[in-house]
């Protein structure tokens, strides 16, 4: 017919330049009836008005209507990159202004960033950019930057009037974290010497009053959401095991409802990993029973981008999608059309205590308000049901009302030694939202001073304004400092990015093959075993055998069969491998490397020394790895107990074990002294990634330190 006779005299390139201009069409038509769809929308033009007369706005909003992908992109289409209020204004060395957004977790910082990037129509690192730790996307074009909040704070050390920016929005406020609420003392100040920048703090219905009285008075912006009911189910009895009754209820769920995706929460990578295992185990199983398929789509940080976007993707017809997070889907990220949620109850905390100097990582029951916002979830598009795995009786009883701000919990010290190379050295009077306890904050000061960060009079020394520059945990970055002086910064900067990776290099779940019997294949256990029970590793615990691996990783080109042969997940390795290459840079910077490795290396970072080196060399350079470490953790020393089967902290004589993933669980004879790098409390505190250490080095390190306990 005709039409064919038109579209005929067309040549083949303009015909697929035609289609290519079409669905462009198509996709810009689409992005913005939905970016029109969201309910801040129709408060846009009030919402950039306020922006402009008010120095501090709080803006507060249900989850999903917009908030965090909209509204930095109201600014700039307000101007605000040409300069604060939308004036043309330049900045000094001719740049655009930019405007920023700081979120409290990584994958909500990527995510958002590249959905922006997608409804802006430039790729990311373009136009829109994030920026987190040991991974920046941004480039001089960029002009709406999302970010952690650790890595503002950072940004802070080396412009602290933050003279790239227009205006900040400080995102999720509500979650409380370290970060965001130092970010929030420095913005109060800085809003206050910069009259013309502009501070936006977003966060979900609580704390918002809180918000505006410590902002003096700053006005609170509502943006009315829309919700629908949600029917909440107990459980009867307490369940012994959540993961297990997670699983059930997915496939009750799936066999009693027609349509509605589900929503699982659940408190971290290994529990979403499992599950998504069992999952897909059941559904292979079931696949001739079941009407519509069930598509599993986990979500954590570590998980490679492609496959955190298929969170997002539309759920196919005659499908249900299956969603495994954590607390990050509770507030950071909205997905559309879940009609289920599943909530464990459960999160997983830091939790440190100043008395005893004990940190650790626990899983505990989270908030009542947490939980609502879980259930929450599930009426965005229509009435939902929320499935509690506990009973009525613990959510009344056993979960606080309010989740308690970071702040108030954790180990301090490497943000007060942030604070101190910002300046700020009076942190009793600082003015922080809600001030830790004097307690905390002088454990914080002792920790700091006993790894030298600090003198007698409390002021930050040369090798604490070094240490606040790496971008670790203060007991890694004295870690780095002194493995400097002992020339072995090459074999330091391995062990710490693998040490990150640490709990996933041996998970062999996900790399075997589905269908695959896992009893037919030497198990990543095994493989694990080979590498623990080197003589030499286990001289030198947790974290030569770590090195062991990274070596033989790289002198095999990082090679991913290399990884397969010997049940090791490439993925973690790569990302040890980035994490590694920009923690090498920094190191390099700061003129880390010594004399020795400079020469060995002529000039370039050889990551592999190791290999052309005699035996006794090795020896002795392994004895350096191991006191640097031993420089940075001696305040994590535990001694055997008499008994030979625990270990007692040296500080405090608390009962610790090694972790039975350890090269020295069960080690024969056990280590007299060891150190951990974190306890993590399950059925007892568990010391992961363990060193052996002589009492020499500590008496050494640490001498007033262990005074009490008898160290020379
Ligand atoms: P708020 O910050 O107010 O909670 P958001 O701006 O995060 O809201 O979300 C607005 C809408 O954009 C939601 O409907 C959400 O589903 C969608 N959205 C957000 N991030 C993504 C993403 N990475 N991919 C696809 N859609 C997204
Ligand atoms: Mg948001």
């Amino acid at each position: 017919d005709e039409e064919d006779d038109a579209d005929s005299k067309l040549t083949a390139d303009e015909k697929a330049l035609w289609e290519k201009i079409r669905r462009e069409e198509e996709r810009v038509k689409t992005i913005e009836d939905t970016r029109k769809s969201l309910p801040v929308f129709q408060y846009r033009d009030q919402l950039i008005e306020a922006v402009k007369k008010y120095p501090v706005l709080i803006v507060v909003g249900q989850t999903g209507s917009g908030k965090t992908t909209q509204l930095p992109q109201y600014l700039y289409e307000a101007g605000f990159d040409k300069g604060p209020l939308g004036k043309e204004v330049a900045r000094k060395d001719g740049q655009k202004f930019k405007i920023g957004c700081t979120q409290p977790r990584r994958v909500a910082a990527t995510a958002v960033a590249s959905r922006v990037s997608d409804e802006v129509g430039t790729r990311v690192g373009d136009r829109v950019g994030y920026s987190i730790r040991f991974d920046d996307r941004t480039s001089e074009k960029t002009v709406i930057k999302y970010m952690t909040d650790g890595m503002l704070l950072r940004e802070f050390m080396s412009d602290p009037d933050l003279s790239e920016y227009s205006v900040m929005m400080v995102d999720e406020a509500h979650e409380r974290t370290l970060h965001t609420d130092i970010l929030l003392g420095l913005l109060k100040e800085l809003s206050s010497e910069r009259p013309e920048f502009r501070l936006l703090i977003s966060s979900a219905t609580m704390d918002s009053e809180k918000f505006s009285a410590y902002f003096n008075d700053a006005p609170i912006f509502n943006v009315p959401g829309r919700r629908f009911p949600v029917s909440i189910h107990y459980t009867m009895q307490p369940e012994a095991n959540y993961l297990h009754a997670a699983t059930t209820t997915v496939f009750q769920i799936h066999f009693s409802q027609k349509e509605g995706d589900i929503l699982v929460f659940l408190t971290g990578q290994d529990e979403i990993e499992t599950m998504a295992a069992n999952l897909r185990a059941t559904c292979e199983k079931l696949a001739g029973q079941m009407e519509r398929q069930l598509i599993v789509c986990p979500i954590y940080a570590n998980l490679p981008q492609e496959q955190q976007k298929l969170i997002f993707m539309k759920t196919p017809a005659n499908a249900r999608k299956v969603v495994l997070a954590t607390n990050i889907a509770e507030t950071s990220l909205t997905i559309d059309g879940i009609a289920n949620v599943i909530d464990c109850g459960f999160v997983k905390e830091d939790r440190y205590s100043p008395v005893t100097g004990i940190q650790s990582l626990a899983v505990v029951p989270c908030s009542r308000a947490s939980a609502d916002q879980r259930a929450g979830r599930a009426g965005r598009t229509g009435p939902g049901k929320c499935f509690r795995l506990y009973t009525r009786w613990s959510y009344m009883n056993e979960m606080a009302a309010t989740p308690t701000p970071e702040i108030l919990r954790t180990n301090l010290s490497g943000v007060v030694l942030q604070m101190e190379s910002l300046g700020i050295t009076d942190l009793l009077h600082f003015d922080f939202l809600d001030s830790p306890s004097p307690e905390a904050l002088i454990k914080a000061l002792e920790q700091l001073y006993s790894l030298g960060a600090l003198n007698e009079k409390g002021e930050l020394t040369w090798t604490g304004a070094k240490m606040a520059e790496l971008p670790c945990d203060p007991m890694l970055a004295r870690c780095l400092l002194a493995s400097s002086s002992l020339n072995c910064c090459t074999e330091v900067v391995s062990v710490i990015s693998m040490l990150e990776e640490s709990n996933s290099i041996f998970s062999g779940r996900t790399s075997r093959k589905a269908g695959e019997n896992p009893s037919a294949q030497p198990s990543a256990a095994t493989s694990a075993e080979k590498f623990r029970t080197r003589a030499d590793a286990r001289l030198g615990g947790d974290h030569l055998t770590l090195l062991e691996i990274w070596n033989q990783f790289a002198t095999n080109g990082f090679s991913p069969q290399w990884c397969r042969d010997n049940f090791i997940q490439y993925r973690a390795m790569n990302r040890a491998r980035n994490v590694r290459n920009q923690l090498a840079r920094l190191c390099r910077k700061m003129n880390l490397y010594g004399e020795e490795e400079i020469e060995e290396q002529n000039g370039a970072d050889s990551m592999i020394r190791m290999e052309s080196m005699s035996r006794d060399e090795r020896d002795r350079l392994k004895v350096r790895i191991m006191k640097s470490f031993a420089r940075g953790f001696f305040a994590n020393a535990a001694k055997l107990s008499r008994s030979g089967d625990y270990y007692q902290t040296l500080k405090k004589h608390q009962p610790v074990y090694v972790h039975p993933s350890s090269a020295l669980f069960r080690m024969v004879p056990p280590p007299k002294y060891v150190i951990y790098n974190e306890l993590m409390l399950t059925s007892k505190e568990f010391m992961r990634n363990c060193m052996p250490v002589s009492e020499r080095w500590l008496g050494e390190y640490a001498p007033h330190y262990y005074r009490s306990s008898g160290g020379k």
